[in-house]
């Protein structure tokens, strides 16, 4: 005789309520369901491991049967089973109830709430109109149940004459939800929620071409493999089942460059294996590629406020039935089993990453310029980490040998100790354009690192302060000597009007659209007569604030540059012999008597300030036919890749004219 009653749920009709908060998340339905008859799959197993059960088991399979026509989907599994009590205890109480008591404690933040809520059975009314199950318990002498529900509150529950063990979920699919009931679609969903559960779960027949069609065989479709590798022993396994298993994973991606196999029970449980996947050299924002399992059941690929930031850079699988999923992403942050969790991961990723500079140092070094964007991300985004890979992190110099943090400054100290007795670390960010500025610090002994990649001006900062004493100085920051100062040198002595006069008739042959602050010094008689470089602090900052940085006062200002004459150099003391010969030094006008009237003052303000003008106006025409000048600041131009349209054409004009004098006079 079939019973009819009234669920437990409190709200009138829930499913409404259900449907709408779940939106979003429909599909999951799926995945709970096979999730259900996997698990009763697995406990069908036990009882026959442990003698409970001595039966016949059968071929255990969750078997997966969709009727496009008539849109029903059908869940089918040899499992367990229930008899009429625990449907009306697990279904018709918990099940029901657990729902109702959810809605109720969330009830104010529903709409706030997203991800997953593993509403179990329950989710099949976010895309059915009616379920029915069907199932026969395991038990001698249990009997069939027959229950169903449309959706309302009330359920009927009947005997039934199912002859074989387990259960048959139906559904009914609403004809807003008509996409579940595609083949393709149910495919997709179960190919991504399902593929490595642990008990096969069966779709349809494999297919084959025949006759200018696909046709089904007579060989079920298997979906899922249900020993995953992340579930075997590390040491069952070789480099190349990791390789498959990543290619598995991500058909589409280069091969990665190591892996992680992880393996804890206490605290929690977890497994899996990350890959370090080949990052070029670009700020490659892949999120949302590691894939979350419970038990072997797919979760979701973002994993946010599981793993630390750096580290969703990476590729690969984590497993773990400790990681909530019924509740909100804000509280994933605060639960300390996630907490706990994501600092074992930093730790293993840290860990492995060292056994492999101890043991693996040329496979490091060969696959460093891939690695280094996430070790650099990792070491600026987490402190823990950063600390564990100061011993692990390689720098690479512009010949291209590689050397850790500790061996590097102990390789450089002995040269490149200044006066302050500060190891300077002088690094290049392009070999090609700064190459001459290279070439020089290479002559003086001093060793240049390579650091090219969008980081690194955030890097650089970084290791200052945790490498103790030292200073980083891109190579092209300052003139050589200066870059390491070593002693208090000689300056040359300038009245306050030479200097002046030096700078004016530099910046008159400097392209107008930077800042120059021109300095005379002491460079020797070999050096180049003038320098151009810019400062280490401007630059850094003008980078960083490019990048977001924030400090948008330093990234509007003009680009500013300091013009290093070297008055050491025959060719500056030409013309600047040159200048004296031609320019006569400005007129002094005297002061005005401290008593004189306002008049009198201002007349002689003015006059001050007209002689400064037309001295600076002699000046520049001096400087614009100086043929000499403008030759040796387009020079310098050039090295620095700043000489550019009609400049560097004239340039051309002027040099090919130096040479046929040269030549053919
Ligand atoms: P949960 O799986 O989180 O316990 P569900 O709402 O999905 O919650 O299921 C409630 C209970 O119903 C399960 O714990 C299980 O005892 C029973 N159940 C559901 N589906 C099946 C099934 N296919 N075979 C046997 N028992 C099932």
């Amino acid at each position: 005789m079939a019973t009819t009653g009234k669920i437990g749920v409190t709200t009138e009709n829930i499913f409404p309520v259900i449907k709408k908060f779940l939106y979003s998340d429909h599909e999951i339905f799926l995945r709970e369901l096979v999730a259900n008859a996997v698990d009763a799959t697995q406990k069908m197993k036990a009882l026959a491991a442990s003698g409970e059960f001595g039966g016949e088991l059968g071929e255990l399979a969750v078997r997966i049967e969709l009727d496009e026509d008539a849109k029903t989907l059908k869940i089918v599994d040899n499992g367990i089973g229930m008899t009429e009590e625990e449907v009306d205890k697990y279904i018709n109480q918990i099940a029901f109830s657990s729902a109702g008591e959810f809605l109720e404690k969330y009830k104010d933040q529903l709409s706030s709430i997203i991800g997953h809520f593993g509403l179990g059975f329950y989710s099949a009314f976010m895309v059915a109109n009616k379920v029915t199950i069907e199932t026969l318990s395991w038990k001698d002498g249990a009997k069939g149940v027959k229950w169903s529900c449309d959706g309302s509150p009330e359920y009927e529950m009947e005997a039934c004459d199912k002859s074989d063990r387990g259960t048959v979920i139906t559904l009914f699919i609403d004809d807003e939800e008509k996409e579940f009931a595609q083949k393709s679609r149910i495919q997709g969903l179960l190919n991504k929620y399902c593929k490595f559960m642990p008990v096969p779960v069966l779709f349809g027949k494999e297919q084959e071409w025949k006759d200018g069609k696909y046709v089904d065989t007579d060989k079920d479709n298997v979906i899922n493999k249900t020993e995953p590798l992340w579930a075997k022993k590390p040491a069952d396994l070789k480099d190349e089942d990791y390789q498959a298993f990543y290619r598995e994973l991500y058909p589409m991606q280069d091969e990665p460059l190591f892996h992680i196999h992880l393996n804890v029970d206490y605290p929690f449980n977890l497994t899996g294996i990350l890959y370090f996947p080949k990052i070029k050299n670009n700020v490659e924002v892949s999120r949302n590629k590691i894939q979350l399992y419970c038990n072997q059941m797919f979760v979701t690929d973002s994993v946010d406020n599981i793993v630390p930031d750096f580290l969703t850079l990476l590729h690969g699988v984590i497993d773990s039935p400790d990681i909530p999923l019924n509740v909100s992403r804000s509280y994933l942050q605060s639960d300390s089993n996630v907490k706990k969790i994501s600092g074992y991961i930093t730790k293993k990723v840290a860990d492995r990453l060292e056994d492999i500079f101890k043991n693996e140092r040329e496979a490091l070094e060969s696959k460093w310029d891939n690695l280094k964007l996430f070790i650099e991300y990792g070491m600026l985004s987490d402190e823990k980490f950063c600390d564990r890979a100061m011993k692990f992190a390689l720098l690479k110099n512009t010949e291209s040998k590689y050397y850790s943090i500790e061996d590097y400054r102990k390789a450089i100290e002995p040269a490149q100790t200044d006066k302050d007795n500060k190891v300077v670390f002088l690094y290049a960010t392009d070999v090609e354009g700064q190459y001459s500025y290279i070439e020089s610090a290479k002559a003086k002994g001093y060793d240049v690192l390579l650091l090219d990649c969008q980081l690194d001006s955030h890097f650089v900062n970084l290791l200052e302060t945790k490498i103790e004493n030292a200073r980083f100085a891109r190579v092209d920051s300052d003139s050589v000597d200066n870059l390491i100062p070593k002693e208090d040198k000689s300056r040359p002595e300038l009245s306050e009007a030479e200097q002046t006069d030096i700078s004016v008739i530099f910046q008159a042959v400097l392209p107008k659209e930077n800042q120059y602050y021109v300095q005379a010094d002491n460079l020797g008689e070999g050096s180049a007569p003038i320098l151009i470089t810019q400062s280490e602090f401007m630059r850094r900052y003008r980078e960083m604030s490019a990048m977001g940085g924030g400090m948008n006062f330093y990234g509007e200002m003009p680009a500013s540059y300091n013009i290093t004459v070297n008055m050491q150099n025959p060719l500056v003391e030409k013309i600047l012999a040159a200048k004296t010969a031609q320019v006569k030094p400005a007129e002094i006008i005297p002061d005005a008597a401290e008593d004189a009237s306002e008049e009198v003052k201002r007349t002689v303000t003015e006059a001050k300030e007209n002689a400064a003008a037309s001295h600076k106006s002699e000046l520049e025409s001096f400087a614009s036919a100086n043929d000499i000048l403008r030759q040796v600041a387009d020079l310098a131009l050039l090295a620095n890749g700043m000489l550019k349209g009609k400049e560097l054409s004239d340039f051309i004009a002027r040099s090919a004219k130096v040479v046929e004098d040269a030549y053919l006079k």
